[in-house]
């Protein structure tokens, strides 16, 4: 471990949000060198901090919650345990990023639903965080997990075996969602199930003027309720909205005129071919609509600007989509570079009016605040949209970086008060978030179960929960 140095955490954090101070860095190569290492803490009295691959941008990136952790890197655990190809599950630890997972399945009858964000990012630290995939919510992949906890015990959920091997739930309780966006253990593996292969990529794509978001949101609201006879998670996104006053920053390329319709549809031809007539059909009513076009992703060429989202849509992962974003070359440039990133994460409904209201309570937010924010719906099911609210600034002006981390603050007051409960959080507000959406007793629930399973605090302390 390297605990002697303090580091403090500011210069990596594409967030700039508060400096933590680091007590150090573990970074186990096993279970076992992570068992040491809860151990050693437990002795020593250090609360520890466990990352994946610590790419959480916009939420903290790599800091923990509190000062004087010791961050324990697991992405030295990288191995996948094991490959069920007859049934589609796949046993990985923290460090598997979604590049080494999709290479694996290439070829194989099986995709890795993957996320927007690098290649390099962990499928498990995602999942965990119940991020979204190109397909799904990533909380629909996690099957079971297996977790050292404050102890040093080993416990495995939801039919995950002590031989990283997944056959499917097994009787009794199902602890597994309780690890997920908690701080209750160290998570070592995680079973995850996988999406078939289909026989045809379509990737849905649509540039429509701005006015018509709300429509566009409650149409396709329509769509997914009726039935969507593909799979495939369709966004509506490039939603900017602007100040009046100058001095923000979005993205090179972004229209504020128009916004996006974007996602695959897979499936057999004529499953295919049924949902973009579906499609089409709930989309009558939106002006601007009828120029959406259903492509086949493998067909989609590199230098197209919709190549990324096509590479996801066949479950590849890509980094493209980053590094235009955050105006890098490389990945490991975004903790450090110029461009600072927040993100806030409400659940959206998907109703037109609901919609414009969110629209107008936001847009007088980016106003008194002086900062742009880019807006999208995920729609991940048929009741509720993940949204996504990212936010932009320039990391050498301190004012900006302030106004940005208020607009976030600001903005999530507002959602919360009209209704839109916040799904996933940052390292300053996790901990607010959820004691503001929890209910006295829920939350006294919460703390005996954490004080059962690490009496001391030593996992992850305002991680979601004290
Ligand atoms: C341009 C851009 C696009 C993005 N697109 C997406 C997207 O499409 N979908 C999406 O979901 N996100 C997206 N992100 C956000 C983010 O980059 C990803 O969610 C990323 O996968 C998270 O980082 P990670 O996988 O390295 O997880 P980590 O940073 O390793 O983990 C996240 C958190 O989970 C907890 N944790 C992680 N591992 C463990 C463990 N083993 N045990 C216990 N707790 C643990 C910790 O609290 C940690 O801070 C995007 C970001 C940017 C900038």
């Amino acid at each position: 471990m390297q605990g002697q140095t303090r580091l403090a955490s500011a210069a990596r954090d594409v967030g700039a949000h508060r400096p933590r101070v680091i007590a150090g860095v573990a970074r186990p190569q096993s279970v076992t060198e992570v068992r040491a290492v809860v151990r050693r803490a437990a002795a020593d009295g250090h609360r520890i901090y466990p990352i994946s691959t610590g790419r959480n941008w916009g939420m903290g990136s790599g800091v923990p919650s509190t000062d004087d952790n010791v961050v324990v890197d697991l992405s030295g655990l990288d191995r996948i345990r094991s490959l069920d190809l007859d049934n589609g599950f796949a046993v990985v630890e923290p460090g598997v990023t979604q590049a080494q997972l999709a290479a694996e399945l290439r070829d194989t009858p099986w995709l890795l639903n993957v996320t927007a964000s690098c290649a390099d990012t962990s499928v498990l630290g995602n999942a965990l965080e119940r991020g979204d995939g190109s397909v799904r919510s990533r909380i629909q992949d996690v099957a079971g997990i297996e977790a050292v906890m404050p102890d040093g015990s080993l416990v495995h959920t939801g039919g995950l075996d002590t031989w990283g091997r997944y056959r499917g739930r097994v009787a009794g309780p199902d602890l597994t969602g309780a690890f997920v966006q908690s701080n209750l253990g160290i998570v070592t593996a995680m079973a995850i199930a996988l999406v078939p292969r289909p026989a045809s990529f379509g990737l849905v794509h649509g540039r429509i003027p701005r006015d018509q978001v709300g429509r566009a949101v409650g149409a396709l609201g329509t769509f997914l309720r009726r039935g969507n006879p593909a799979e495939g998670l369709l966004r509506v996104r490039d939603i900017a909205l602007v100040p009046s006053r100058g001095g923000w920053t979005v993205p090179d390329g972004v229209d504020p005129e128009l916004f996006t319709i974007v996602g695959p549809l897979l499936g057999s031809g004529e499953t295919v071919q049924l949902a973009e007539e579906l499609l089409r059909k709930a989309l009558l009513e939106v002006e601007g609509a009828e120029g959406l076009r259903v492509l086949d992703a493998t067909a989609v060429m590199p230098d197209d600007p919709l190549y990324p989202r096509a590479l996801m849509a066949q479950g590849i992962p890509t980094c493209r989509g980053v590094h235009k974003a955050l105006g890098v070359t490389s990945c490991d440039q975004i903790d450090t570079g110029k461009m600072g990133f927040l993100a806030l994460l409400p659940q959206l409904p998907m109703e037109s009016r609901s919609t414009d209201n969110i629209l107008q309570v936001l847009r007088a937010a980016v106003e008194c605040n002086g900062t742009a924010a880019m807006l999208e719906w995920n729609l991940i099911s048929r009741n509720l949209a993940n949204g996504v609210i990212q936010i932009f600034f320039d990391r050498d002006d301190a004012d900006a970086a302030s106004r940005a981390h208020r607009l976030r603050q600001d903005a999530g007051g507002l959602l919360r008060g009209h209704g839109c409960a916040i799904y996933r959080s940052d390292i300053d507000n996790s901990a607010a978030d959820l004691y503001a959406q929890s209910t006295p007793d829920t939350l006294g629930m919460l703390r005996r179960l954490k004080t059962a399973m690490d009496p001391y605090g030593l996992v992850s302390p305002g991680r979601y929960s004290a």
